[in-house]
Order: C-alpha cells, then sequence, then structure tokens
C-alpha cells in the first residue's frame, strides 16, 4: 500500500465535512441529549425562561430545558486532533470529535495529556515501517495523532531531559490496552536500534529486542483467555520497564505483573476459556510430547468446562509451536519447557480427582485414584503420600501433631486451592525467568521508558474483591494524573505571570483511597478485612458490618439501600458508585493452601518441581483451610506466629501498588486512554452511551471538567490580533504596537467579563467557550 493510502488512515481531511460554517452561526447550531445517538445536532429557534425550542436536523421541533443544551463548536474544529482546542468543552462535543474522527478511520484523538484510542476493529495501515519512519524524531504537532507519536515524544523526551518517562494504558476489557503495548514495544525495538553505531551494539540490541518483543507472546500463552468480551483477554496486569543507555539503545528490561487471576483455570462460562496454553498443549503436543505429558481428550477435562473452544482466526496448534518458539528465544531449555506444561498437565488432571462423601457426610474417600496417580506422576510425588495430604491431612494441635479426616467440600476446596496455586506459581517462575532473560547484559541503564497495561475502572452488576482492587488502582492512577496536569498548567500559569490559585484536583481523590488503604485511625476496608480474617468466628457478614460501623459518616462510604444481602457495601468512586458484594472476601483474602501438599511438592523427586515450590511463603495453614472450606464465610483461627510471616493477598497487592506508585511518580506520565466502540466486536460502529460513559470512567471527562476550571484556550498575542482585529478594529491605533498591548486594548474593547480571560506574558488565555463567541461575531461581520 502506498504512503498516500496509508495517510488517508492517519490525517484530517475535514474542509468539507460537518456543519458548514455560515450554517453554525445563523443557525444557532446546538447539541441537545439524544437516546440512540448519545447526543443531535439541533438549531436554536426560540428562547424562553429557562426552555427552548429547537429544530433538528429532519425539521421537528422541539422543546428542551437549557440546562440540557450543550454548545456546538464552529465548524473549524471538527476532527481536531488535539481536542484541548475545543473552544466549547462538553460531552457532546467531545463525543462527535472523536465519533466523526473514528468514521474516518482515524483512531487516535489528543485532548490535552491523554491520548484517546477507539479499537478500530480492523486491521489498519498504521502501523507499517514507512509510518514508523515518518514518526521518528517528530514532535507531536508536526504528525497525526498515534501511538507511535506518544512513543516518539516520551522516548526523546527521556534522552534529552533525563527524565524516566512511563505510558499508561487503560481501558475496559476489548478497548485496545495489550494491542497498543504491544505497538509500543515494536516501535521502541525499531528506533532504540536504528543508531548508527559500532557494530557489537547491533547484535546485542538484536538479540534483547527479539526476547523482548517475544516475552509478549509467552505471557499472552500463559496470562490470557478468551472472554466474552475478548478473544485475547488479559488476566493480568503488567508493567514493562525498558531501559535504555545514555545513547538510547535498549540495555535491559524488566516486566512486573499483577493479581493473575487464576481462577479462569477452574472455571470458565459456556463461550469462555480457560487459559490458552492449555488449548495451544491439548491439541498441539504430538506423539512422545504427548505421552510425557500424559494428556487426554478435551472432553475427559472437567476443568476445561466448555471443552475445545475455538478462537476465530486462530490455529491452537499453530499457536503451540509459536510459543514454543518464543520459549526458545527467551532461553527456556527442553526440560524446562517440558517442566512447565507438565504442569499444566497437571493443573487439568487435578480437575479430575473426585471424591466421594462417606460417613454421614463427615469423611470424604477416593474411589478412583487414576487422575491422582497421573498428577502425582507428572509432579513426581509419592501418590500415598499426596492422597494422605488431602484426605486425612496432619496439623498441628498445641504441640502435637493430629490427623483429621476431611470432608468432600474441604478436599474438593483444597484441590481446587491447589491448581490455582500451581497455576500461580508456574507463573510467577516463567515471569522470573523471562526477566532474567532480560536483564543479561546487566548493563545498568541511564533511565527508562516503562509501560503499563492494566484493567480500567470495573463497574460490573456483580463486584467482588478484585474489582475492588482495579478499582483501588484507577483511583491512584486517576490521582496522578489530575496531579499531573495540576502541577504543568500551575508552571504554564507561572510561567505566563497569570496570577491564579489553581486547585490540586488529586487531592479530591485522596478521601476514596483513605477510604480502602487506610491502615488505622480508623482502618481503611483492607486493613479491616485483614484485622476479620485472623478474627475467630469471623465472616464476611461480619466484615462487612465492621466496616459499616467504622465508616458509617465517610463520605465516600455506604449501604446500598434496598439489599436484603447483608454483605454488601458501596464506594463513591471518582468515576460512580459501585456496590461491592463481599461474599467469599475473607477466602479470597487470604487465598489458603494446604501445607501438607506444599511440603510434599518442594521435596519431589523433579527439581523443575522443586524450584516451583522453592519457598513457600503464602501457604496457610491446613486448619485455616478447614475452616474457610466448610462455609465460605467462615473465618479461620491462626495463631499469632503465622500471623507474622503470612502475607494477605490484600497487603500483598496493596505493597505492589504502591510500588508502581511510586515508580510512576517519578516519571512523566504519558496517559493513554482505550475506547471500546461497540460490544460486538464490528468495525466502524459507535455506540454513544458506551462511549460516554467510558470516558466518564477513564478520567476524560473529569479531565475537561477540572480544564473548564482553568484557562484550557490559549492564544499567542499576534495570532489574537490577526484573527480578531476585524473586532476590535477602533481600539488599535494605526501605527506600530506590541502585540501585547494590542491584545489588552482589543480585549477592554470587546468588553469582555474579566473572569473570562487573563493576559500573560506571550499569550491571551481564555476560558472555555470565549473563543467560540468571537468566532461568532467574527462570522457575522
Ligand atoms: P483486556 O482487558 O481484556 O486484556 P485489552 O484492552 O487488552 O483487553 P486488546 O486485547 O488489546 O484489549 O484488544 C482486543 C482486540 O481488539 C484485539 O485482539 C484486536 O482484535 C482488536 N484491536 C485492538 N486494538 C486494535 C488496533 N489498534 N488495531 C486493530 N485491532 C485492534
Ligand atoms: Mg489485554
Amino acid at each position: 500500500m502506498s504512503v498516500v493510502n496509508e495517510f488517508l488512515f492517519l490525517d484530517n481531511d475535514f474542509k468539507n465535512s460537518g456543519v458548514a460554517q455560515a450554517d453554525w452561526s445563523t443557525k444557532k447550531m446546538v447539541w441537545i441529549p439524544s437516546e440512540r445517538e448519545g447526543f443531535q445536532s439541533a438549531s436554536i429557534k426560540e428562547e424562553t425562561g429557562n426552555e427552548v425550542v429547537v429544530e433538528l436536523d429532519n425539521g421537528k421541533k422541539v422543546t428542551v430545558s437549557k440546562d440540557e443544551i450543550q454548545k456546538m463548536n464552529p465548524p473549524k474544529y471538527n476532527k481536531v486532533e488535539d481536542m484541548a482546542a475545543l473552544t466549547c468543552l462538553n460531552e457532546a462535543s467531545v463525543l462527535h470529535n472523536i465519533r466523526e474522527r473514528y468514521f474516518s478511520g482515524l483512531i487516535y484523538t489528543y485532548s490535552g495529556l491523554f491520548c484517546v484510542v477507539v479499537n478500530p476493529y480492523k486491521l489498519l495501515p498504521i502501523y507499517s515501517e514507512k509510518i514508523t519512519e515518518m514518526y521518528k524524531g517528530k514532535k507531536r504537532h508536526e504528525v497525526p495523532p498515534h501511538i507511535y507519536a506518544v512513543t516518539d515524544n516520551a522516548y526523546r523526551n527521556m534522552l534529552q531531559e533525563r527524565e524516566d518517562q512511563s505510558i499508561l494504558c487503560t481501558g475496559e476489557s476489548g478497548a485496545g490496552k495489550t494491542e497498543n503495548t504491544k505497538k509500543v514495544i515494536q516501535y521502541l525495538a525499531v528506533v532504540a536500534s536504528s543508531h548508527k553505531g559500532k557494530r557489537h551494539h547491533y547484535s546485542l540490541t538484536g538479540e534483547l529486542e527479539k526476547q523482548l518483543l517475544q516475552a509478549n507472546p509467552i505471557l499472552e500463552a500463559f496470562g490470557n483467555a478468551k472472554t466474552i468480551k475478548n478473544d485475547n483477554s488479559s488476566r493480568f496486569g503488567k508493567f514493562i520497564q525498558i531501559n535504555f543507555d545514555n545513547t538510547g539503545y535498549i540495555v535491559g528490561a524488566n516486566i512486573e505483573t499483577y493479581l493473575l487471576e487464576t481462577s479462569w483455570c477452574i472455571r470458565q462460562a459456556k463461550i469462555e476459556r480457560s487459559f490458552h496454553i492449555f488449548y495451544y498443549m491439548v491439541t498441539g503436543a504430538k506423539d512422545k510430547m504427548r505421552d510425557e505429558l500424559l494428556l487426554e481428550d478435551f472432553s475427559n477435562y472437567r476443568f476445561l468446562v466448555a471443552g475445545h473452544v475455538q478462537v476465530q482466526n486462530q490455529q491452537d496448534d499453530e499457536m503451540f509451536e509459536e510459543t514454543l518458539e518464543a520459549m526458545e528465544v527467551l532461553g527456556f531449555n527442553e526440560e524446562e519447557r517440558i517442566g512447565m506444561l507438565k504442569v499444566c498437565s497437571t493443573v487439568l488432571q487435578l480437575g479430575n480427582i473426585e471424591f466421594k462423601a462417606e460417613k454421614n457426610q463427615e469423611q470424604a474417600s477416593m474411589p478412583d485414584n487414576t487422575a491422582a496417580q497421573k498428577v502425582c506422576h507428572l509432579q513426581g510425588i509419592n501418590v500415598t503420600d499426596f492422597t494422605k495430604a488431602i484426605l486425612t491431612p496432619r496439623f498441628k494441635v498445641g504441640g502435637e501433631l493430629v490427623q483429621k479426616a476431611q470432608t468432600k467440600e474441604q478436599a474438593d476446596f483444597a484441590i481446587e486451592a491447589l491448581a490455582k496455586a500451581m497455576y500461580d506459581r508456574l507463573f510467577r517462575w516463567i515471569l522470573a525467568c523471562v526477566n532474567k532473560a532480560l536483564d543479561k547484559t546487566k548493563r545498568q541503564g541511564a533511565s527508562f521508558l516503562g509501560i503499563l497495561d492494566i484493567a480500567g475502572f470495573e463497574i460490573f452488576e456483580d463486584n467482588s474483591f478484585e474489582q475492588l482492587c482495579i478499582n483501588y488502582t484507577n483511583e491512584k492512577l486517576q490521582q496522578l494524573f489530575n496531579h499531573t496536569m495540576f502541577i504543568l498548567e500551575q508552571e504554564e500559569y507561572k510561567k505566563e505571570g497569570i496570577e491564579w490559585n489553581f486547585i490540586d484536583f488529586g487531592l479530591d481523590l485522596q478521601p476514596c483511597i483513605e477510604l480502602i488503604e487506610r491502615p488505622n485511625n480508623p482502618p481503611g476496608i483492607l486493613a479491616l478485612l485483614d484485622e476479620e480474617c485472623w478474627f475467630p468466628k469471623a465472616t464476611d457478614v461480619s466484615f462487612v458490618e465492621k466496616l459499616t460501623n467504622t465508616h458509617s459518616s465517610h463520605c465516600k462510604f455506604s449501604k446500598p439501600k434496598n439489599l436484603k444481602e447483608k454483605a454488601f457495601f458501596t464506594v463513591q468512586h471518582y468515576a460512580g458508585k459501585v456496590d461491592y458484594n463481599a461474599t467469599s472476601w475473607l477466602t479470597k483474602n487470604m487465598d489458603p493452601l494446604n501445607d501438607n501438599v506444599t511440603a510434599l511438592l518442594s521435596n519431589s523427586s523433579s527439581a523443575f518441581v522443586q524450584d516451583i515450590w522453592k519457598d513457600v511463603d503464602r501457604v496457610v495453614g491446613l486448619e485455616t483451610m478447614a475452616k474457610m472450606a466448610k462455609s465460605d464465610s467462615a473465618a479461620p483461627t491462626a495463631s499469632k506466629s503465622k500471623k507474622g510471616m503470612f502475607r494477605t493477598v490484600g497487603q500483598l497487592y496493596k505493597e505492589s501498588l504502591g510500588k508502581l506508585m511510586t515508580t510512576l511518580h517519578n516519571t512523566q506520565p504519558n496517559f493513554v486512554r482505550c475506547i471500546i466502540p461497540n460490544h460486538e466486536k464490528r468495525a466502524g460502529k459507535i455506540d454513544a452511551h458506551l462511549v460516554l460513559e467510558q470516558l466518564r470512567c477513564n478520567g476524560v471527562l473529569e479531565g475537561i471538567r477540572i480544564c473548564r476550571q482553568g484557562f484550557p484556550n490559549r492564544i499567542v498575542f499576534h495570532e489574537f490580533r490577526q484573527r480578531y482585529e476585524i473586532l476590535a478594529a477602533r481600539a488599535i491605533p494605526k501605527g506600530f504596537m506590541d502585540g501585547k498591548q494590542a491584545s489588552t486594548l482589543m480585549i477592554k474593547h470587546l468588553d469582555s467579563d474579566p473572569n473570562l480571560y487573563r493576559i500573560g506574558l506571550s499569550k491571551i488565555f481564555f476560558r472555555t467557550g470565549v473563543l467560540a463567541q468571537l468566532e461568532e461575531e467574527r462570522d457575522l461581520k
């Protein structure tokens, strides 16, 4: 495809589109709410008090209240590349702009500090080598909006300012976070190796870049699954840090991951899949390997609930080959590759172990131990020991070891917990190996560029502990954004000598963040949950009661009305109110694991298995397990010493998020907001309400709200004079006059409310909407 054609998907040819300038001013065009399209254009016919009569495009007249009307921008702003330039900053204009651009194939748009991208759901020719070349070394305004421009700017800033950079991709599932993350890495892999340098640099960076690119297919194979929303949904968050030397070469990289949702190993809805690797392996492993892994047909595995669910346009056996090749590139040897797959096969096989309830439901038995035998063969442990560890484990009571028969429920619970823990350990082991490979040069980077690919704000029908963690993360990220914007705006105002008490809107989010993370005085949600986990007889309901007693007067906390369920509470997040269902939170926070079984695994005859279970830090005693399995809401009674060493899931998450935030705070952040256009995975279709909802949740509208409090539109003096002198010709005497003086006279002549503008040293600043007014007057001249 020629460059000209590729350009069609990037450049903005808006000259003839939209409402014509004359129409806009004579017809008094505005936006009014529309059920179907979010907003529709209309022209004002009559104004009376709080009501306005407008005429729609089809000629129909309707009466709407003044509050419902949003101003329309002059046509010259159609499909603008940076929405911060819009003179009417409102929801309707933002939606209109994004939609119009999307329909023209322009998926990237800036909004001040944000880059907004709408998933095109089709391959666009905008990531080619030619396009990469085109973006190299260009300033943001010199080229059309693109993830490459964001990346290139971050890269150049890093080199010039010696300041670490971050690119933060957020958005809901299927919005394109991972795709854009990959584009960032691809771009850097090309740009950071194209420097003219010594020969050995080429081979070094060449290999490293290859490994960096190949790390992703491995992470995706083990960490992604097909869900209702996304055929390739990442079930974990990640932060990829790429280190550069001071000449701009990649010298190493490090990947950090967050909260792998291991529950996908054991349960999926009908058309969903577990992690990709299971399907790759069961279809792709042939002959000797198949025997060695003791693989069976899809229909034999209970943990692959719906059998072999296919992913459109994807051949699982080919993907298996690709994954193995990627492993090879990253330096996993044959033994390790088989070891990894054996763990996967074991996880599947664990699902096939069945227990029977005996003796009045009090004791479980395992009538057929075929599956257990396979598990033990694959993991190099003794089957009798394993069966005992599950059915009649020993635990300490006082100073003595006591054996206790488990109920069927407890045994089932133990097996599921083991499958999840085993997979989680495998994932972390893989990540550690990948990181070792990516850090091979051991050269200290001069600076780094980090890319965050993490789920955006979530409000589901049923919101659990995972949603609290992800929403907590997004509160922190939004706080970082608001704070960054505050700092930048303040700097600009200061530079221009404008007096202005700019409020740090980052502080707005603090109460909600504290409600979640405060350690004490009073303890927040996570701390109270921890406390409750160690409290005898505690339940999910008693946790919520404690929460309610502690925070009843907190401005961000409430109990949902009309809900009979006692284990519910509500948090007012910046993006909306979320009702959380605290059922199973004690269990989720403890994530208990049978220590009898883990002891066996860490002494396995296989060195690989031993390595995976090396440090059994997160294992909680059997006593805890038993109590938790009995009922979801039963609480453990752990000894004091356990409390000292055991870390809850909430604690670990808070800690890793804290670390991430510290890292991000020390970088210059670049925000990429990914938007899903519709839930049908269809190209060229925009569901207006869905997009508006996301703009609200991802902080774009919040950013605009903050912008409106300041002076978002700014023009340098000579431009202001040139464009609007026609409105105030009489104000300026003939002959030379400097730009500032002329602009000051002009604005005074125009009789603008002094609160609507500020005069800086080189520019004049306006509140939103003022310029549109001037444009309108200019048109009428
Ligand atoms: P999740 O939170 O579920 O991981 P995500 O935001 O990471 O979701 P992606 O996996 O990046 O979503 O994107 C979902 C799908 O949308 C991709 O598999 C791809 O088919 C399509 N897609 C996203 N972005 C693009 C793009 N820029 N060009 C073409 N297709 C895209
Ligand atoms: Mg993803």
